[in-house]
């Protein structure tokens, strides 16, 4: 296979069919489901999902890797030559899964792609090590941060275990995590003000929160917080503090 390894778009790809297979069944797809693939490079995932899933939309930004795929003739997987971060999801029926071994240089952004937009009933991703302990961190641990509080406000997540960096080609400098993403229902928190909120708390991540908060929240709703410090505060804290949004 003569496709030269792009290396600005991440692209480090499975060889082992043991963890294409565990990643899956991860996902817990079957013959009703349609799955959105992100990144199918050279169908490590996609070959596996074709035989568990009703229909895959598989989108890489690789047109050599697109036409490498299209040539395999998988009859239930339509690939799109797109930008993740460009493609519309509401393209894909709605309740759809979602997995995808992410480019490593954009998987936050790709996160909160999906953290907008409501069609999905599951994600899948495989990213950094450290991103995915950042995500799942609680108050007190040097890890906590916007990400932290934003993702477990809005989802129920699971770092399923983790991915060395023996298992791909070329292989990744990192070690890599499988996180699995549910939106958790009838959350009533307004996400504009979460992350205005959050964005603000941790700007200055050593300064007070009486500083960092003072533009956003009344000096009195603030006494019983006003000399703690952005990662003191709790996920369920930020959640109650959004009332107070001016
Ligand atoms: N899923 C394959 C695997 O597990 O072997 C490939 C994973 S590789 C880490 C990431 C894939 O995402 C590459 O195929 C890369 O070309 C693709 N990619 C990178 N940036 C992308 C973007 N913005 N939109 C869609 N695909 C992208």
């Amino acid at each position: 296979m003569n496709i030269p390894i792009r290396k600005k778009w991440g692209q480090n790809f499975l060889i082992d069919p043991n963890i294409s297979k565990k990643i899956i069944a991860v996902l817990g797809a079957n013959k009703n489901d349609h799955v959105l693939e992100i990144g199918p490079g050279r169908g490590a995932l996609t070959t596996h999902l074709s035989v568990v899933a009703k229909k895959i939309s598989a989108v890489e930004i690789d047109p050599m890797l697109c036409d490498y795929l299209k040539n395999k003739k998988l009859n239930n997987v339509t690939i799109y030559n797109s930008d993740i971060l460009k493609f519309d999801l509401n393209m894909i029926p709605k309740n759809y899964l979602a997995i995808g071994n992410l480019p490593y240089n954009i998987s936050t952004p790709i996160l909160f792609k999906f953290m907008e937009n409501s069609g999905w009933d599951k994600l899948v991703v495989m990213l950094q090590k450290e991103v995915a302990e950042r995500i799942i961190a609680s108050e007190k641990n040097k890890k906590y941060g916007r990400i932290s509080i934003m993702f477990q406000t809005f989802f129920d997540l699971n770092l399923e275990f983790h991915i060395p960096r023996t298992v791909f080609n070329p292989q990744p400098k990192i070690t890599s995590s499988l996180l699995s993403v549910v939106p958790k229902k009838n959350i009533k928190i307004n996400q504009t003000h979460l992350k205005r909120l959050v964005e603000a708390a941790f700007k200055h991540r050593r300064k007070k929160l009486k500083h960092n908060l003072k533009e956003l929240i009344n000096e009195k709703q603030l006494s019983n917080i006003q000399d703690k410090r952005a990662d003191e505060l709790s996920v369920k804290q930020y959640q109650q503090l959004t009332q107070y949004i001016k």
